[in-house]
């Protein structure tokens, strides 16, 4: 089929290239020309493992292609709106300027009789007011939401865990599920939903496994409290299959690109609606998650003796999760600053995720390896949980540092090693 996708950040890009991965032609449009220049020429502007090699074969095969103008998606029989749906700036609601200037123009374009489809992350009733703007030009919509997760994305854009298909109509949802042939022929569960239903399954995924995180991380507050150790605690509950390990691992909880900002829309969207206490607890989910970064802060100064001011930061970690180099929401960069504000010297060191941070965050220090960054410290903040921070050796670290402080925001690093290399080792929610 001939596709074109509209908007080719992290989602878009990995669509666009798993689409051509199907066999499909396809071709990408994003109003950012830099962006555009660099997927052209076959080279992907973020990190995500396995794609600059399917983009690259796509691009060198001339099944996909790149451009600025939304004229160049004339001919696709088959639109993907996969723009960006960031938290406005002051209010907790989605801004959804991105979604409808590119529904707007895809209409004007749109020949009649194809198909759009939104997989943006937007409100509940967006999708019946985009369908009606469509449907006066003759083009058809179906709301698929997108369930990627950033580091895995090539892998979960075509294995996905099911594909969502929210319409109001049958021939859409056949030319949906004819584009998506080889991955449903594998199996994969197809949820057939109306509008709201698909909108909605998004918000409440996310909903979810925020308010997962948010628990263990709850349960971690007491522990800090009592001396009790939240790792055993989540590995005990864990065991039992209705709650099971996954999103059970406390730390400095989530943030990234989606699920800070979805709780918040959502929260903003169900007020709107009347319902806000129905989603009430969500505040209490994100205000759980933004006290672990103060709490990281207050554990280095509390192993400082009381004082960040005029000491030095290592920080091991900026993106907001490992296998990515985004840094939108990121707690680390967010608990470096606050060491930073807090009169400390920071040194951020992070595989993958410096260039963005350098932009967002230009008075931080950056150093070109981990333990370059930790070189003359006063303590070690591990914030990010890239696998080359577990195999550091405490021995080596220890050779750069000042003092042997640390501590491990992920929970992922071995105490008992730690310690017993002469370490003053510290984690969030453990003795
Ligand atoms: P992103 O900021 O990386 O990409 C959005 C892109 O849209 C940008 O490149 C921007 O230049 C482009 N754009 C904006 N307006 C445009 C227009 N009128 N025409 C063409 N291009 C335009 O964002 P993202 O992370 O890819 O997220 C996109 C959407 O997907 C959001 O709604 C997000 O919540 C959702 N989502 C993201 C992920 C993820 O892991 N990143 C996962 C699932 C869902």
């Amino acid at each position: 089929m001939r596709l074109s996708v509209i908007g080719t950040g992290y989602l878009g890009a990995t669509h666009a290239a798993a689409m051509a991965e199907l066999g499909h032609d396809v071709v990408g449009i994003d109003v950012d020309e830099t962006k555009v220049a660099r997927l052209a020429a076959g080279e992907v502007p973020f990190y995500e493992p396995g794609l600059p090699e399917l983009l690259g074969k796509h691009v060198t095969s001339g099944r996909l292609t790149f451009g600025t103008s939304i004229a160049a998606a004339a001919d696709a029989e088959l639109h993907f709106v996969c723009v960006g749906t960031p938290q406005k700036p002051g209010e907790f609601a989605a801004d959804l300027q991105y979604v409808d200037a590119a529904f707007a123009a895809l209409a004007d374009i749109a020949a009649p009789g194809t198909v759009a489809v939104g997989k943006s992350t937007v409100p509940v009733g967006t999708a019946s007011r985009v369908a009606a703007l469509l449907r006066a030009r003759g083009v058809e919509l179906v709301w698929n939401p997108e369930f990627l997760r950033e580091g895995f994305a090539v892998e979960d854009t075509l294995r996905p865990d099911r594909i969502v298909i929210g319409a109001d109509a049958e021939e859409p949802r056949r030319v949906l599920e004819r584009c998506y042939e080889p991955i449903v022929a594998a199996g994969t569960p197809v949820v057939h939903t109306d509008f709201p239903t698909a909108e909605l399954v998004k918000v409440a995924a996310n909903s979810f496994l925020a308010t997962k995180i948010s628990f263990i991380n709850a349960m971690a507050e007491i522990c800090e409290v009592v001396g009790a150790d939240v790792v055993k605690l989540a590995e005990a509950i864990g065991h039992d299959e209705r709650i099971g390990h996954k999103f059970l691992r406390a730390g400095l909880g989530f943030g990234g690109g989606c699920l800070p900002k979805d709780i918040r829309a959502f929260m903003a969207r169900a007020g709107e609606l009347g319902v806000d206490q129905a989603v009430a607890f969500l505040k209490n989910v994100d205000d759980i998650n933004l006290r672990r970064r103060a709490r990281m802060v207050d554990l280095a100064r509390e192993t400082l003796d009381g004082s960040l001011a005029g000491r030095r930061a290592g920080i091991l970690g900026a993106a907001f999760k490992p296998d990515s180099d985004d840094i939108r929401d990121s707690p680390a960069l967010d608990v470096a600053y606050a060491i930073q504000r807090a009169g400390a010297a920071v040194w951020v060191y992070d595989p993958e995720a410096m260039g963005n941070a350098k932009e967002t965050h230009p008075t931080l220090a950056y150093a070109p390896t981990a333990l370059e960054a930790c070189r003359d410290a006063d303590i070690v903040l591990h914030l990010t949980e890239w696998p080359e921070f577990r195999v550091l050796h405490p021995d080596d670290l220890a050779a750069v540092v000042r003092s042997k402080n640390i501590i491990d925001g992920r929970n992922v690093l071995d105490p008992e090693q730690w310690r017993a290399a002469g370490w003053h080792f510290r984690a969030l929610g453990r003795p």
